[in-house]
Order: structure tokens, then C-alpha cells, then sequence
């Protein structure tokens, strides 16, 4: 048997780094993964953990839950890949529309990235316009158009090799909770801004809740300057509530993007929005978005599986005990007087090793990564496995259990000790 680090070391002759993605990537070398089931995932040396980390976002429902497993199977034998639609995609989209408070026509897809870039091209083709506005440390997926982190108030010079600066010159970026910049912003780019593209809790720098009403703020000023509102879903939808942070934080944005639980742990992603806009989609309208993939039976049928599980009782009761973990990690820093900021909501969380308030990117970055990445090592050989970045966030399905959780707790309060 190969242990992990010998796995590694074969893994990074044929894959850039070791990894299919970079996060995935931790020093010394990554585990790698032989099973998972529930809240608990093992590694090829039999080594088990329980698992917040949750593949970032999409197993709410812990891993291999046997409803879904069950309903893949069945239409596994039936079809992988049809290249003709199916009762299933209207079925899902459905779905969708009850639950979410802007989503009037669906468009699936297969990733958060794919849904944010035919996003973008929607709004830009419905307003006629080229710029969009994006907030600083906000990811919405791989593409040229928004891997941008940098850039304060200007157009933003690209995070990677290979795109060139004429792509990103019209993603201008903002730092998130911050009225005022955005309207300097705004004000500078008249009549040029197609749309505002926003993580309505920005989980890719930790997580970070909107404040001071700023997604109310969001919705009047686009809708004053005719700009449109995307609310990018991926991480929240889902997740947040029933029907997502539209309705969590009540706002309703023109267009959303899904990927993560959309898909119950397959692939997936989906554009959805107002009528009038979505209709301009191909083969009914002019803005072109296609895929052999798209609508694919199998990652269809992990979300309508997994849709149906997730009723409003279903966010009441995983919420709650995710509340009470929150309170109890809280009590645990006060108690050990730590320069640390728990932060989280619903069934999110995460902790910064700084003592001040997040309201953006730059705060984010203040935390100290060296601790973070000490307490990750450290709650790794407790068995607890966490995104090994202090800039993701973590999650909590309903598959673990009040033992878990208190188990998490313990293990947090073990972790910290040993860091400072
Ligand atoms: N948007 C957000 C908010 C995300 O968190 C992510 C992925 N973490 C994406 C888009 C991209 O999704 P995918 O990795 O499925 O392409």
C-alpha cells in the first residue's frame, strides 16, 4: 500500500504540484483520499477524519448520503450523457424557480465558473455595456473576466499569466462593505457598468457577512444607475436557507449563480434570473452559452435528490446546531482571552487569527496565516480535516453528528492551546 507521501510524490510527476487544484495542495504533501461516507473521510493509511472541509461547499448532506447514491445508481444504468433533454432538467429548474426569489428561467451548466462567465456575457449583453464591478478577494471561478483580486477603485490587472490586461480592463473592483468607494466608483464609470457581481457572504476570504445593510445598499444603487445585481450563489445557495441568501438577507438580485449543492456532490453549476433577461440566452436569444455537458442526467438527479431533502426544517435544524457549535467555539476563545475572531452564519464558520472586526479583503489579510496554518496541522492530527487556507471557509452538513461537533469544539480548544 502507498502511503500519502509517497502518493505525493508520484502525483506531482504527472500532475502540476500533486493536485488537480491548487488549494488542494497543503505543506508537507496533501492526504490522499481512499473513502468517505457521511462526516467522516479516510485516507489511504486508514487515518480518519472527520470533515469540515466538505469538497468546499456542496456535500451539506455529508458525503455518499444513500438517498442520492441510490437515485445515481438507478440513472447511471440508464444514461450517462444524452445530448437531448430530459423531464429531469424541467423537474430541477422548477425547483429552483419555487425557491428562489429572482429565479423566473434556468440555464444549467457545470461549474460556478461556467455559470459566473455566462453570467457576466448576460449582463453585458442585456445593458449593452462592457464594465463590471467585482469586490476585492471576492472568487467567482477561474476565468480571464474575474481572476482579478487586486486594484483599488482602477480596472484590475490579472492574478495569473496568460490573461491578457485587455480582458480584465473592464473588471474594476471595490472593497466589500464600503458605500462610499463604490459610489466613487460608480460615479467615475458612468453609464460604462453592466453589472455588480457580489459573494453576498464573501467565503473565499474566510467569511465575511455583508453589514450596514450593504446588499440593500447594492440593490438601489444598480437599480438607480441601471446596472444589473448578480448575486453569486455558489458557496450560499443552498446553503444559507431554502431559498438561498436572497432570502436570508431578503434581497433580490436580476441574475444568481449556483454550483456547490446544486449538484449533491456532482458537478453542476446554473445561471438563473429574471425573464426578460434570461430569455436572451441561445438558442432563444443572442447571448451564446452551451455545453456537452450541460444539464447532465446524473449531476440533475444529485440535485433533485438533494433538493428534496432540503426543506425549510431541514436549514431550521442543521442552522440551530450549527449556531450552538458557533456559541460554543466562542466561549472557548473568550475563555482562552485569544486574539481570535470566530466569525460564521448558518451552517458556515471560521476563525481569524486576528482579534478585529472583517469587513473586507485588507481586514481578512491581517489575520496571522502562520498560526492559522499551525492550528490546521494541529487540528489535522486530531483528526479534524478544515480547508488548509485561512481565506476559505467551513462547513457543517447534517450528517455530523452532536458528538462531532462537540468533538470539533474539544479539538478546536486543543488546537489553540498548542498554537499560542
Ligand atoms: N463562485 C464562488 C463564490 C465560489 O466559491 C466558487 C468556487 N469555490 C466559484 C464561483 C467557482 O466554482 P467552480 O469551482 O465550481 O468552478
Amino acid at each position: 500500500m502507498n502511503s500519502n507521501e509517497e502518493l505525493f510524490v508520484q502525483s506531482k510527476k504527472y500532475l502540476p504540484g500533486g493536485v488537480d487544484s491548487p488549494v488542494r495542495a497543503f505543506k508537507p504533501y496533501p492526504f490522499f483520499v481512499k473513502k468517505a461516507s457521511g462526516s467522516k473521510i479516510w485516507d489511504v493509511e486508514d487515518n480518519v477524519y472527520t470533515d469540515h472541509c466538505l469538497a468546499y461547499g456542496p456535500l451539506i448532506l455529508g458525503h455518499s448520503h444513500s438517498t442520492i447514491v441510490e437515485e445515481v445508481t438507478k440513472q447511471i444504468a440508464i444514461g450517462t450523457v444524452y445530448g437531448a433533454p430530459t423531464e429531469n432538467e424541467i423537474k430541477l429548474a422548477k425547483m429552483v424557480i419555487d425557491r428562489v426569489p429572482c429565479a423566473e428561467m434556468v440555464r444549467f451548466v457545470n461549474s460556478g465558473t461556467e455559470a459566473t462567465m455566462g453570467a457576466i456575457r448576460l449582463a453585458r449583453g442585456f445593458t449593452g455595456k462592457n464594465k463590471i464591478v467585482k469586490f476585492e478577494g471576492a472568487y467567482h471561478g477561474a476565468h480571464d473576466y474575474v481572476l482579478v483580486k487586486s486594484g483599488s477603485g482602477g480596472a484590475c490587472l490579472p492574478d495569473s499569466l496568460g490573461i491578457p490586461e485587455d480582458t480584465t480592463k473592464n473588471t474594476l473592483s471595490s472593497p466589500f462593505n464600503n458605500k462610499e468607494k463604490l459610489l466613487k466608483l460608480i460615479e467615475e464609470n458612468k453609464n460604462d457598468i453592466a453589472a455588480i457581481i457580489v459573494e453576498p457572504v464573501m467565503g473565499n476570504i474566510g467569511c465575511v457577512e455583508p453589514k450596514d445593510d450593504f446588499l440593500k445598499f447594492l440593490r438601489e444603487i444598480t437599480s438607480e444607475h441601471d446596472i444589473l445585481l448578480i448575486f453569486d450563489e455558489v458557496i450560499t445557495g443552498f446553503r444559507l436557507e431554502y431559498g438561498g441568501a436572497q432570502q436570508y438577507f431578503n434581497i433580490t438580485p436580476d441574475i444568481v449563480t449556483f454550483g456547490k449543492i446544486l449538484g449533491g456532490g456532482f458537478p453542476i453549476g446554473a445561471i438563473a434570473g429574471k425573464k426578460e433577461i434570461m430569455e436572451l440566452i441561445a438558442p432563444l436569444g443572442k447571448v451564446y452559452q452551451a455545453g456537452t455537458f450541460n444539464g447532465n442526467p446524473i449531476s440533475i438527479t444529485g440535485g433533485l435528490t438533494t433538493l428534496k431533502e432540503l426543506t425549510p426544517q431541514f436549514y431550521k435544524d442543521l442552522n440551530k446546531k450549527s449556531e450552538k457549535l458557533r456559541n460554543r467555539i466562542s466561549d472557548i476563545i473568550n475563555d482562552l482571552g485569544l486574539a481570535i475572531k470566530p466569525v460564521g452564519l448558518s451552517s458556515m464558520f471560521q476563525l481569524y487569527f486576528n482579534s478585529e472586526d472583517v469587513f473586507n479583503y485588507d481586514d481578512a489579510k491581517k489575520s496571522d496565516v502562520n498560526k492559522f496554518n499551525d492550528y490546521f496541522h494541529e487540528l489535522l492530527k486530531k483528526g479534524i480535516f478544515i480547508p488548509p487556507s485561512q481565506f476559505e471557509c467551513c462547513f457543517i452538513s447534517s450528517a455530523h453528528t452532536n458528538e462531532d461537533l462537540e468533538n470539533l469544539a474539544l479539538s478546536i480548544e486543543s488546537a489553540l492551546r498548542t498554537v499560542f
